[in-house]
């Protein structure tokens, strides 16, 4: 492949086996990957200053700022996207490109979640911000294909959860259903802004069928979850990494002997016992979509060795694994994967499962998800090795 067109994902070896395997991305920011140079250049045509015009330079700033566990720091490096995505040419090129560093990662199906309420300072529309990364979207799978690469990549269209203007934004999720919208989200702080306060929305949307993802448990716990399930219908959790929350004895058991289950530490595993909240996800196999690496720099977990992404799995619960914000991360799917394998024993089964459970839980029409299964995953996974 081009590497001007598809760079190789930043912390990824070029020669990794999992780079090749196809994978699915349900969590990743449009405005959280950017590439740095291209920061660099539009931030030259909207007079914006950036922190840095060094490329690498730039990189480095979002990465540390995103770990430096300062709040104002890790948000202000999305000021810094959001000032240079602000007219339709802009937010064409930062879509394309994020379709392109997708296939660069061996994502087949992917997500891309923003809020086109943050991208109308330049005189856009919400409208036409949506026509503009549709058209950045087909742009870029039109040049993935010419490079002989399939992808299938869908907007989920978000509502700031801080703000009121989640009703407008369902709706303009509802006008584009059938042009690229795949999906309603809704992000920003979590804790004292529930799910239920958008509930006009989300019953809109419940009435029309249309699929529906929450950020929850991430920034605050159980209540979350609950809310977003069970009152406004999300489909999906986005994060939900603290349903650790509703288990009694996660922490303690843990803190035993590292063998999360051995609550008594005689070395047997006894099924753990759990809150309604996370019987539900396990029962109704609702997926989460977890993010290891970002979760670590906003402190929702502590180490990729210990985070509940590979706990939750064994148990059977429906896990993917996500990027969230590539940027600010320094990392993709392809990475986090070789995290999970390298810090947490995933094998290339494990690798499988999640890729399965992604695909499943991907806001696509059924019959397409079958053809992407017998066509790219079976046959991706069946020469794979790590
Ligand atoms: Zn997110």
């Amino acid at each position: 492949m081009d590497p001007e067109l598809f760079p190789t994902p930043a912390g990824v070896d070029a020669d990794d086996p999992i780079l090749n395997l196809p994978k699915v991305s349900l969590h990743d920011h449009l405005d959280g990957g950017l590439r740095p140079a291209t920061i660099v250049e539009l931030a030259a045509e909207a007079g914006h200053e950036p922190p840095t015009t060094d490329p690498e330079a730039l990189r480095a700033w979002f990465s540390e700022s995103a770990d430096s566990g300062d709040l104002p720091r890790y948000l202000e490096t999305f000021d810094q996207t959001l000032a240079v995505m602000q007219t339709a040419p802009a937010l064409t090129r930062v879509a394309r490109e994020w379709v392109l560093d997708q296939v660069a990662d061996g994502v087949v199906v992917a997500e891309a979640r923003w809020a086109p309420e943050q991208h109308l300072r330049g005189g856009l529309t919400l409208d036409g911000a949506v026509e503009a990364v549709q058209a950045g979207i087909d742009e870029g799978t039109a040049l993935a294909a010419q490079a002989g690469k399939s992808i299938r990549a869908g907007q989920i269209v978000t509502a700031m959860r801080q703000a009121d203007r989640s009703q407008e934004i369902a709706q303009l999720a509802l006008r584009h259903r059938d042009a690229g919208v795949v999906g309603f989200d809704i992000a920003g702080p979590e804790a004292g802004f529930p799910p239920a306060a958008h509930l006009e929305a989300f019953d809109m949307l419940h009435r029309a069928g249309f699929p529906v993802t929450i950020h929850a448990g991430e920034a605050d716990g159980v209540e979350s979850i609950h809310g977003a399930i069970h009152v406004c219908h999300a489909q999906r959790i986005g994060h939900g990494v603290r349903i650790t929350d509703d288990f009694a004895q996660w922490a303690a058991a843990a803190a035993v002997d590292g063998v999360m289950g051995d609550v008594d530490g005689d070395g047997v595993e006894t099924a753990p016992e759990m809150g309604r909240v996370a019987a539900w996800l396990l029962d109704q196999q609702v997926p989460l979509e977890l993010c290891p690496s970002s979760n670590l720099q906003t402190a929702a977990a502590t180490s990729i060795a210990d985070h509940p992404v590979t706990r939750l799995k064994e148990l059977g619960f429906a896990v993917t694994v996500n990027p969230d914000n590539r940027l600010m991360s320094a990392t993709s799917v392809t990475r986090e994967m070789r995290l999970l394998v390298d810090e947490a024993g995933w094998t290339i089964d494990d690798l499988e499962w999640v890729t399965v459970t992604a695909l499943g839980s991907a806001f696509l029409p059924y019959g397409v998800r079958e053809a992407i299964i017998d066509e790219q995953l079976v046959p991706g996974f069946s020469r794979a090795h790590l």
